[in-house]
């Protein structure tokens, strides 16, 4: 009874430590100092007093240890740059679908070899030191430490905002969260007037049909990461734009941007609402006499693809047969994906047996979506994968612009991938993931090559160096159009992008922003508050 009712003195009087919980705070410190992480002292502090109250009962220890297990993950994500968890679980049905493989290879990407093997480390150093020292005075004053450092240096991500505000802007009112909601509310009341006139059925030239070729996770960063921005199929093209921005992140909305082409940028929050028939680019072409047709490599049944662009691109056509032509890759819930080449050249074949003078196509390929697997060749993963399949992808296109320059028809070709890969990642978001519209993602390679037996460009390549977005693409098209193109030997690539309308960047998925101003990124996730974007790793 006496050694009993000793002990329960001592720990009155010297409460216990944090035991392995030290270790939790150690690794989110360290992962501060290295700038991957932010860090909220209080709260961090707050959950380290919470488990040091004393507590006598047994099954209350053992209690808040399960309680804390929670609590220290939300904590730790908290601490993150990563998208908010409400965002995360609104995506969780569609992990479920995920093959085991691929989860596998996600969990690689957050958890590193090195930061396994640091832990380790970490975890062998406090086994011996908590035999000789207490850890955790050291760990709590390192808490307290850290959270006063917060205060004198800001953390890595917000560095650009303090830059952005003494350098690249006058007032640093300018980055405030009502300056910056203003520039959003002026910039879509100013897309709302804005559309592209097509000329009209009579005034029309010698018939050509359009082929847009929709690519899913191509972007600018992701071609550079992959080393393949050599690739010949780059030189094939007559009009390059350099500053395009798809506005979006995911497929979805990515579509039906490129279907509404027609009018200026809208909100997110209409895109799967009522639209004006004007603002439809296959309305449009329908009305000058366009057939529209609909070609997919893929089963369109991740995330509704299939039924939402049929419900509201305008295009309500079946996907175009994919007999006969083979499967080159599994995706990541297991379905096949359709050779490009296969897939294009059979359209082609087919096309050329209708009727009709005008077709326009949607071309939509998911060959470079993250987690596929290359079928009948050895596993490679990441990067490796992604250039793999990024050059027999290019290799296959620059073979089909090849064929098409072959034939006797008239065609004007229009790279217009969806959105990025996201292929390097950054802080807010791990490789391929693509939760929030980061700059890396949005800045798409949009190139068009027009192409016709008797037609020649008279110039160079034109580079459309200004901020574009999905409405240049449209009066590109009503230019060819308008001046006749086809009804001559040449054709000048300046002239038909003569009076292109630019977009300044602003990119949207569900309940995130990401806007630029003066060259520095914000991110908004409440459409009230903005913190900078750090594109840096
Ligand atoms: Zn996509």
């Amino acid at each position: 009874m006496r050694s009993k009712h000793n002990t329960a003195v001592e720990t009155v009087v010297l409460p216990a430590g944090l035991g392995w919980w030290n270790l939790y705070f150690i690794c989110k410190i360290a992962l501060y100092a290295q700038g991957l992480i932010d860090f909220h002292a209080l709260e961090n502090f707050t959950f380290a007093a919470c488990l040091l109250l004393p507590i006598r009962n047994h099954y209350g220890k053992v209690l808040r240890q399960i309680v804390a297990i929670p609590i220290a993950a939300v904590l730790l994500h908290y601490d993150s740059f990563m998208p908010p968890l409400s965002r995360l679980f609104s995506q969780f049905d569609q992990f479920l679908s995920f093959e085991f493989s691929y989860i596998i290879e996600l969990l690689s990407r957050f958890v590193s070899l090195k930061l396994i093997l640091a832990g380790i480390a970490v975890a062998c150093i406090y086994y011996y030191m908590a035999k000789s020292i207490r850890v955790t005075s050291l760990v709590l004053i390192a808490i307290v430490a850290t959270g006063i450092s917060t205060l004198t240096t800001p953390p890595a991500a917000t560095q650009t905002a303090s830059n952005t505000t003494k350098n690249a802007i006058t007032s640093p009112n300018d980055t405030s969260n009502a300056a910056l909601n203003r520039y959003l509310d002026s910039f879509f009341s100013a897309e709302k007037s804005r559309q592209t006139q097509f000329p009209s059925t009579d005034t029309q030239g010698a018939p050509f049909d359009i082929l847009l070729l929709s690519v899913c996770s191509l972007g600018v960063d992701d071609i550079k990461l992959a080393g393949l921005e050599d690739h010949p199929l780059f030189q094939k093209f007559d009009i390059v734009f350099d500053e395009f921005n798809s506005a979006t992140s995911y497929s979805g909305p990515a579509i039906i941007r490129l279907s509404r082409a027609t009018c200026g940028q809208a909100e997110h929050s209409t895109l799967y609402g009522p639209v004006d028939p004007e603002c439809q680019l296959f309305h449009q072409l329908e009305q000058l006499g366009y057939g529209k047709e609909l070609i997919l490599n893929h089963d369109g049944v991740f995330d509704s693809f299939l039924e939402r662009t049929q419900r509201y691109s305008g295009i309500s056509s079946a996907p175009f047969p994919n007999t006969g032509v083979a499967a080159t890759q599994k995706d990541f819930s297991g379905a096949l994906i359709y050779n490009d080449g296969g897939m294009l050249n059979a359209w082609w074949k087919n096309r050329q047996t209708l009727d009709n003078d005008r077709v326009a196509a949607l071309y939509n390929t998911t060959s470079l979506h993250d987690g596929n697997r290359i079928l009948n060749k050895p596993p490679v993963f990441g990067v490796a994968s992604y250039q793999q399949r990024g050059n027999t992808l290019f290799d296959e296109l620059a073979t089909f612009l090849e064929n098409l320059e072959k034939s006797d028809r008239n065609i004007v070709v229009v790279l217009i991938p969806e959105h990025g890969a996201g292929l390097r990642g950054d802080k807010m978001q791990i490789s391929g993931m693509r939760e929030l519209p980061s700059p890396s993602i949005t800045h798409i390679p949009v190139a068009v090559k027009v192409i016709g037996p008797n037609l020649q460009r008279s110039d160079s390549v034109f580079h459309v160096r200004e901020a574009s977005s999905h409405q240049a693409l449209s009066q590109l098209l009503a230019n060819i159009l308008e001046q006749k193109v086809f009804d001559q030997a040449h054709f000048s690539a300046a002239q038909l992008s003569s009076n292109l309308p630019q977009t300044a960047p602003v990119s949207q998925n569900e309940g995130s922003t990401v806007i630029t101003v003066n060259k520095e990124y914000f991110i908004s996730l409440d459409q009230q508050t903005w913190i900078p974007y750090s594109t840096s790793k």
